[in-house]
C-alpha cells in the first residue's frame, strides 16, 4: 500500500510570534503546489494561532507538542484536548523523549493521552525510541516493542490506522548522531511487524512510522530510499523555513 509521505517540525521551545508568522510567510511560497507529501507544524502552544493564521489556503497540517488528557479541571501549566481542537490542530505529539526523560512521562500518561487524543479527534504523533544506554546492552527491540504495547493499549482497533508514530532513538535526538539508515528501517520494520501481529496487515500497512533524530536536508534522502520509513519528525532543521522546505522535497 502506499502512505502519503509526512514530514513533520517539532519547533519544541522555540520562536516568538514574529518569528513564526516570518517563517510561514517564508515557507508557503517555497512549498506551494507540493500535494504528494503532508507537512506538518508543531508550534510551542502561544504559537499555534499564529501558525494556524499563516497557513491559510494552504495544505499545512497543525500539531501541538503535547498535551493533558482530561477534560478541564485544575490541573495548572496543562492544556486540555479540547484546547487544541479549538485551535484547529488536528494532530498531537505524545511521548517525545523529551517529555518521558526531562518531565519525567510514564508509559501509563502517555497511554492515557493517546486515549484522550483519539476521543477528541485528534491523531497522535506517538513517539517511541530507545536510549544509548539500552541500545548498548542490546536492548533495543525490547524497548521499542514495550513502549508500543503500553502505549497503545486499549485503543480502539478501527483508530489504529490513522496513528503517526516516530521512530526516534533518544541518542540521536539534538545530537547531530543519527542512526544510520539501515538501523532506521530495521527499528520501524519492528514497529509495523508490532502493529501486524496486533491489528492484522490492511492496518499495519496503513500507519505511517516517521524516522526523527537529527535528519537535515542532507540527509534525508538516505531515510526516505527505506522501505517502510514513511517521512521524518524533526527538531533542528525545522526552525528555518528554507531547510524545512528542502526537507519536503527529499
Ligand atoms: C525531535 O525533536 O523530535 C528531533 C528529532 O529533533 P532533531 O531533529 O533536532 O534531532
Amino acid at each position: 500500500m502506499k502512505r502519503k509521505p509526512m514530514i513533520a517540525a517539532n519547533w519544541k521551545m522555540h520562536k516568538v510570534t514574529s518569528e513564526a508568522k516570518d517563517f510561514m510567510a517564508e515557507l508557503l511560497p517555497m512549498i506551494a503546489g507540493l500535494n504528494d507529501v503532508d507537512v506538518l507544524i508543531c508550534p510551542p502552544f502561544p504559537l499555534i494561532a499564529t501558525v494556524d493564521k499563516g497557513r491559510e489556503d494552504s495544505n499545512v497540517l497543525l500539531g501541538a507538542q503535547n498535551m493533558y488528557f482530561e477534560e478541564k479541571g485544575a490541573f495548572t501549566g496543562e492544556v486540555a484536548p479540547a484546547m487544541l481542537k479549538d485551535l484547529n490542530c488536528e494532530f498531537v505529539i505524545l511521548g517525545h523523549s523529551e517529555r518521558r526523560w526531562i518531565f519525567g512521562e510514564t508509559d501509563e500518561l502517555i497511554n492515557k493521552k493517546v486515549l484522550s487524543a483519539f476521543e477528541h479527534d485528534l491523531i497522535p504523533v506517538l513517539c517511541v525510541g530507545e536510549k544509548l544506554e539500552d541500545r548498548e546492552q542490546g536492548k533495543t527491540d525490547q524497548v521499542i516493542l514495550s513502549q508500543m504495547e503500553n502505549g497503545l493499549k486499549d485503543v480502539p482497533e478501527k483508530m489504529i490506522a490513522n496513528i503517526v508514530i516516530a521512530y526516534e532513538p533518544v541518542w540521536a535526538i539534538g545530537t547531530g548522531k543519527n542512526a544510520t539508515a539501515e538501523d532506521a528501517k530495521n527499528a520501524i520494520a519492528l514497529i509495523r511487524e508490532f502493529i501486524h501481529s496486533r491489528f492484522g496487515n490492511e492496518t499495519a500497512e496503513k500507519v505511517r512510522i516517521l524516522y526523527g533524530g537529527s535528519v537535515k536536508p542532507e540527509n534525508i534522502k538516505t531515510y526516505m530510499a527505506q522501505d517502510g520509513i514513511d517521512g521524518a519528525l524533526v527538531g533542528g532543521a525545522s526552525l528555518k523555513a528554507d531547510s524545512f522546505a528542502a526537507l519536503t522535497k527529499f
